[in-house]
């Protein structure tokens, strides 16, 4: 089973698992590139506590969508660059 082409936000498309039209439904999960982003503010914004930023914002995460009718895992969007 191939996994669909997703991007960063939810995406309509027909679940190939329950053939049914839905909206995909994104979870956001740190990544390798998450963990760089904070250590990379830490380092050069310690002073204003920003290396929670990448934790609580969605930029620098991986999206997982999955079906929100049979819930299984349709893809992963992960973004390639820190900028
Ligand atoms: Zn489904």
């Amino acid at each position: 089973m191939d996994l669909l082409q997703v991007g960063s936000e939810p995406v309509g498309v027909r679940c190939p698992h329950c053939q049914e039209d839905i909206m995909t439904r994104a979870s956001y999960r740190n990544n390798t590139t998450t963990h760089l982003v904070a250590v990379i503010l830490g380092i050069f914004f310690w002073w204003l506590c920003c290396c929670v930023v990448p934790y609580v914002t969605k930029r620098w995460k991986d999206v997982h969508h999955s079906c929100p009718s049979c819930r299984k895992y349709l893809g992963v969007y992960t973004r390639k660059t820190i900028l």
